[in-house]
């Protein structure tokens, strides 16, 4: 048995109640085997071994009072994964499917999508079991001062720097930084995602979506081929999803659907103009459900339906899949449906939506297929640019701040490249992505000794 497949067999043995985090680590080290071969010194420090170990996992209570005065109890996370090349970095999830093992594949997947930024930022991911929907904003602000209570003594600007992910957009951020701020007593950056006026960079919030279509538009580039006219399917309707739509829009492609989890809809005309801004309306002010969209506009809506299963279950035709809502929503199934439906090209938007039994159809059928930790990268890049500004005291302009983006997505989508090319799989971006980001990470444990 190689010494990939030991760990991946410990890994298995030790944490036998977490699945997602056992998937993570296959899906991941399965694709390094050529590195142990070529890197023999990464093999007796035991960088494998130790890369699948968190630094650390703090687990805590989080005693909040709703608004009937009754006193609820969530659980909280941090787990710290990896610093060799950076603080630790990563989101906060407020979702009730929460648990140790989701925490620990986010934390995991964290540390080589930062290292493949180019920015100096470790792996990290927290949050906790709450659900923000149907809260009150009182509720919400009052969970999320519970949650700081204890998070804030594990954060800092040089140590672990949080931000957002799914339930925690702008306005849970806001609540976290102005009580973490009130704590410590120092307005020193340590959460992005922040408001424009305390902090906050522009772009950010547009970052991920943005990004994701800049990858997207590099990998089309390898085929000769653009956005204009192309068909995109979108799943979810956050902070991705929307964003996602709106470059999709700007290039010239046209988005058909989105979904929230109670169900799906699809447009054939393109979700674009003043549909888009009902989207963002819809979600991000009213916090509505997608449903209304067909109230509003002469669609079908597809109630407890995923975005994949109206496809397979349609037949609708797509070119291009942007999965943007949460992990394993694409199966074996519906990524077969999918490529019979034409789809030549799919990127994560979200982390690990694709199950490994998708990625392997994808890949045999020739898909263009790009996994989360490389497209979806632009998020945390334009975090990385957040701590700059806040460390240099200065704010960007958009243009700035859109460039750099554009130019680390250029750049990741190279790496990738170039580092399957290096180990003989040209093109395959999973490998590409898994070796780049870890050779650094590798090389940085290395050089810091046995700690
Ligand atoms: P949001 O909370 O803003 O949006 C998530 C969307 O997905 C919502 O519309 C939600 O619907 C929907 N959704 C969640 N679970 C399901 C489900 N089981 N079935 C159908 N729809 C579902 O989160 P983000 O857009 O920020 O994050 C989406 C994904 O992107 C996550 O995987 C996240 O980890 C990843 N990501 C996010 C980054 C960021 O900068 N925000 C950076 C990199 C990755 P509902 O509201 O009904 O729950």
């Amino acid at each position: 048995m190689s010494i990939i497949q030991e760990v991946i067999t410990k890994t298995q043995r030790q944490d036998a109640d977490q699945p997602e985090f056992h998937q993570a680590v296959k899906e991941v080290l399965e694709t390094l085997e050529p590195t142990a071969e070529k890197h023999p010194e990464f093999v007796r420090a035991k960088i494998y071994e130790r890369i699948v170990e968190p630094d650390r996992a703090i687990l805590f209570r989080v005693p909040w009072v709703d608004d009937r005065g009754e006193v609820q109890v969530n659980r909280g996370f941090r787990v710290q994964f990896n610093n060799a090349i950076g603080p630790y970095k990563g989101g906060l999830r407020f979702h009730p499917s929460v648990t140790l093992s989701i925490m620990k594949f986010l934390g995991f997947e964290q540390t080589f999508k930062n290292s493949l930024t180019t920015l100096p930022m470790g792996g990290a991911k927290g949050g906790a079991d709450f659900d923000p929907k149907g809260k009150s904003d009182e509720e919400v602000m009052r969970f999320c001062q519970a949650f700081t209570r204890e998070l804030f003594r594990h954060i800092g600007p040089d140590t672990d720097v949080p931000a957002g992910d799914i339930g925690v957009g702008g306005r849970e951020i806001g609540y976290i930084y102005g009580y973490y701020k009130k704590i410590v007593n120092q307005h020193d950056g340590a959460l992005t995602g922040k408001g424009l006026d305390y902090g906050g960079s522009l772009i950010r919030p547009e970052a991920t979506g943005y990004g994701l279509v800049y990858f997207v538009a590099e990998m089309l580039a390898t085929r000769g081929l653009d956005f204009s006219g192309k068909v995109v399917a979108i799943s979810g309707a956050g902070n991705v999803a929307q964003y996602a739509m709106e470059k999709v829009n700007q290039l010239g492609g046209r988005v058909i659907t989105l979904c929230d989890s109670s169900g799906t809809i699809v447009d054939e005309k393109g979700i674009c103009d003043d549909k888009c801004e009902f989207v963002m309306e819809l979600k991000n002010v009213r916090r509505g459900r997608i449903k209304e969209y067909a109230d509003q506009y002469p669609v079908l809506c597809y109630i407890g339906k995923s975005v994949w299963d109206v496809i397979r279950e349609q037949g609708i035709r797509v070119d291009i899949a942007l999965p943007c809502a949460t992990q394993n929503e694409i199966d074996g199934p519906n990524a077969e449906a999918l490529v019979k439906n034409g789809c030549f090209c799919v990127a994560e938007g979200a982390n690990m939506p694709s199950t490994p039994e998708a990625v392997q159809i994808f890949q045999d059928r020739g898909v263009l297929f790009a996994p989360g930790k490389a497209a979806n990268a632009g998020g945390v890049a334009t975090s990385g640019l957040e701590m700059t500004q806040n460390s240099i005291k200065l704010s960007w302009p958009r243009e700035e701040v859109d460039q750099r983006l554009r130019q680390i997505m250029k750049n990741i989508h190279q790496v990738c490249l170039d580092a399957s090319q290096t180990y003989g799989h040209k093109a395959d971006y999973v490998m590409g992505a898994n070796i780049a980001g870890f050779m650094k990470v590798a090389r940085a444990m290395l050089a810091c000794g046995v700690v």
